[in-house]
This record gives structure tokens, C-alpha cells and sequence, in this order.
């Protein structure tokens, strides 16, 4: 188990350090997590008594009908959002118990976020999108513009880095968007409906380069109707049902 001080070490050294996630037992531990919203009167139980453990490497397939609380558990896991009674775990660390400024921090080096709708900020570049979650680092910026580039590759837009996302396709805004997910190496991917506004061959690229992530040893979560996505081999594979998670194994 990592200790608080070991993190905020971890978080505040460069990346270069490679942090030793090594001894880390469960990436993703919920236990009895709820999550309920109250709209005036009205009491919203969006997510019952989850139980959890998801271990480094794994790759999780979560499907369910729209309202089932498939994006409020991704918004918990993510530590986006806060259990209302249970306890998280994320890399061992207890991140419920933390305030939100240290949840930023954690976020911005633990979890990688892809949602449905890309999210890019409107005013940036692809190259400067990708660059945004790397600048609490103490590398310059032309280090961190040749870390950002090298992402692109990866999901080969190199070739698009001074386009606006109105500028881009859904399928490279996606694109564009993993890169930026991968911006801190962070060993938890997490994925909310990723290729649900993509035309086919656009989904295929997404769904590549998940599993290559996968297989690369990261953590992947993904919220998905896919059948391409919950076919995935090593796949553990669950359902929400109005709140209530379920495994199909
Ligand atoms: P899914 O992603 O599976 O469509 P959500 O997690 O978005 O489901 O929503 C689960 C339930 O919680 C739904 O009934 C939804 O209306 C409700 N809900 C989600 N977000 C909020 C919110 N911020 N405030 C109030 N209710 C919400
Ligand atoms: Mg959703």
C-alpha cells in the first residue's frame, strides 16, 4: 500500500521517474459504494452498494441501459465524482478520504478519462489538448510539446497537431482525445461510451487502441454498448441494472 507521502512524491517528481506501481493489489477497489442524487424532494439512487476489485491490468467491460448509472460509476472510479456512503480505492490508495485538491492531482496521474463527446477544450490545438494535463510537471515546454507529439503518433494525428477539434473529425477528435488520456502515463484508463458517436471504421481504431493499452499492462474500464468492446478476449464483463452492478461471468 502507498503511502500519502509516497503519492504526492510520486505526483510531484517528472515522469521520468518511472513511480513503482509494481506492489500495487487492486487498482480499482469499491466497497458497498452508493452514489445517490437528491433533486429537491426526489432521491435518485444512481448506484446500490457496488462491490468491486479490479486488479492491475484487468480489463473491465461494463454495459447497460441508458440511466442504469454506467457514467456516475465511471465519474466515481475516476474520483470526478464521490461515493455518498462505501469506500474507493484507486492504485491502494483511499481516495474517498481525500479532499478534492488532492483528488485533482491524483487524477491528473492515475487515470486517463475518455468520454463519448471527446471533451477537447474548444480554444486548443490537438498538440496543445494533449500537452494540457502534463503542465504541473517540471519538464519545459519543448519537452513536454516532443512528449505530446509522440502521442499523436500513437494514435496517428501527427499530422493534424495545430488543427482546433471543430477542425477535426468525430473519429480524430476521439483520437485526439486517447492521446491526451495517455498524456501522464497513467496506469488506469477509463472509458465512458468511447466509440458510441463513431462511424465504424473510426470505432475500430478506438477499440485498437484500447487493447493495445490492455496489453501494455494498463487498467482499462470501459462503459460500452460495443459488442466489439465487450467481445474483447480477456474481457471481465458486467451489466448495470438500475444501479445495481452484475457480473456475467
Ligand atoms: P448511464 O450512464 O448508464 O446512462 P447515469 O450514471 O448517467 O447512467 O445516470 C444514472 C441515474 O442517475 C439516472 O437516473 C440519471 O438521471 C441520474 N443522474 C445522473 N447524473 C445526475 C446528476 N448530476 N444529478 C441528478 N441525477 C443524476
Ligand atoms: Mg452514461
Amino acid at each position: 500500500m502507498m503511502a500519502d507521502d509516497d503519492y504526492l512524491e510520486a505526483a510531484d517528481s517528472t515522469r521520468d521517474d518511472t513511480y513503482d506501481y509494481d506492489d500495487v493489489q487492486f487498482a480499482v477497489r469499491l466497497t458497498d459504494v452508493s452514489r445517490v442524487y437528491r433533486m429537491g424532494s426526489n432521491k435518485i439512487e444512481a448506484l446500490r452498494n457496488i462491490n468491486l476489485e479490479i486488479e492491475p491490468g484487468q480489463y473491465v467491460v461494463v454495459s447497460g441501459h441508458s440511466g442504469s448509472g454506467k457514467t456516475t460509476l465511471l465519474n466515481v472510479i475516476g474520483a470526478i465524482d464521490v461515493p455518498s456512503s462505501g469506500r474507493l480505492l484507486v492504485m491502494d490508495v483511499p481516495i474517498s478520504d481525500y479532499d478534492e485538491s488532492f483528488r485533482a492531482t491524483f487524477r491528473l496521474t492515475t487515470t486517463g478519462f475518455i468520454f463519448q463527446s471527446y471533451n477537447l477544450v474548444s480554444t486548443l490545438t490537438a498538440l496543445e489538448n494533449v500537452m494540457f494535463p502534463m503542465q504541473m510537471y517540471d519538464k519545459t515546454p519543448d519537452e513536454i510539446e516532443e512528449v505530446a507529439m509522440n502521442l499523436l503518433a500513437r494514435v496517428k494525428m501527427d499530422h493534424r497537431p495545430d488543427h482546433l477539434p471543430w477542425q477535426l473529425s468525430s473519429g480524430e477528435q476521439q483520437r485526439v482525445a486517447i492521446a491526451r488520456a495517455m498524456a501522464n502515463d497513467p496506469p488506469i484508463i477509463l472509458a465512458d461510451e468511447p466509440t458510441a458517436n463513431l462511424d465504424g471504421e473510426s470505432g475500430q481504431m478506438i477499440r485498437e487502441l484500447l487493447s493495445e493499452l490492455n496489453a501494455e499492462g494498463k487498467t482499462v474500464v470501459v462503459m460500452t454498448h460495443d459488442e466489439g468492446i465487450i467481445g474483447h478476449k480477456n474481457a471481465r464483463r458486467f451489466t448495470m441494472e438500475n444501479g445495481e452492478l452484475k457480473s456475467n461471468v
